[in-house]
């Protein structure tokens, strides 16, 4: 039997619900052997999540997701195996923190403008002194009544056209892949399916994320239907990628994503975890 790998994974220290040490021990419980932690711009829950894999005898992957913008969309690049050390990569991921917190105060004077007071500060303090994600004013939105979940809050204010929507202005590509292999990590492209591209423009993002040293993409993740499995395989395969697989998980509220229940990469891929790339021998 092979280990079982997630290498996608959020913590209190960004979006997540769980902290770091219980992110792990639930990791455990579900047959993780491998884990990243992966969270927005930030690496504040590596060293937590180091102590309590120690504890558990697990491996914990160091890893950040790093919000780059390009060609007017967003996109999340994983930085796996890196050093959190590094001082490019926290310079970098600093400069994408301050853009957050000028935009959580944006989406909440726009929300405010919208009829909905008070969002910038229940969303802060549902962050805990953390970064704000627009998961915090998602839950803030459904805690306030304004939406029954989530996923409406999303849908119906805080994307793009819609009352809270303030527009990206994350890394560049080649920057990010910067800080990522300055850091000694290996950059993938994290869940390729959800930003609804033509086939085209998906094969020009791998080819310049490619040429910024970027090696493969999550072929399985907790968002990926199995087609977008399969489809990803294919596009994997054909442009010579390494395949990556990632729940994304965000906690124990998302009941469809189980940590330890991912299914297996297709046939042909070459999991990175296998590649000569593996930052984490
Ligand atoms: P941010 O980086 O602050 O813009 O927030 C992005 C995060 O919001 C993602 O990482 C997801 O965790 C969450 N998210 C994005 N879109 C949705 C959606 N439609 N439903 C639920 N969560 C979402
Ligand atoms: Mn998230
Ligand atoms: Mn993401
Ligand atoms: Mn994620």
């Amino acid at each position: 039997m092979s280990a079982n790998y997630d290498l996608h994974s959020h913590s209190l220290a960004s979006d997540g619900t769980l902290a770091p040490g219980a992110l792990l021990r639930a990791a455990h419980d579900g047959g993780v052997d491998v884990l990243a932690l992966t969270d927005h711009d930030t690496t504040d829950g590596i060293a937590a999540a180091a102590a309590a894999a120690g504890e558990l005898g697990m491996q914990l992957v160091p890893g950040v997701e790093i919000s780059v913008s390009w060609q007017a969309q967003t996109i999340h690049v994983l930085g796996i195996g890196i050093d959190p050390a590094s001082a490019a990569l926290q310079a970098g991921l600093s400069g994408l923190r301050d853009f957050r917190d000028w935009r959580a105060e944006e989406i909440g004077r726009r929300l405010a403008r919208a009829g909905i007071g008070g969002a910038y500060t229940g969303a802060r303090a549902l962050a805990r002194g953390n970064i704000v994600s627009r998961t915090h004013f998602a839950h803030f939105l459904v805690e306030q009544g304004h939406a029954k979940n989530v996923r409406e809050v999303f849908r119906r204010f805080l994307v793009h056209n819609k009352p809270g929507y303030v527009s990206g202005k994350w890394a560049e590509m080649e920057a990010a892949l910067g800080w990522i292999r300055g850091a000694g990590g290996l950059a993938l492209i994290a869940h390729p399916a959800r930003y609804r591209m033509t086939a085209s423009k998906l094969r020009r993002l791998v080819g310049e994320f490619r040429e910024c040293g970027g090696v493969g993409m999550e072929v399985v993740s907790g968002s990926h239907t199995r087609d977008n499995i399969q489809t990803m395989a294919a596009l994997c395969r054909n442009e010579g990628l390494l395949a990556s697989s990632g729940s994304d998980y965000h906690g124990p509220e998302n009941c469809w994503i189980k940590l330890g229940q991912l299914p297996a990469l297709p046939a042909g891929c070459t999991p990175v975890w296998e590649s000569e790339h593996w930052p984490m021998q």
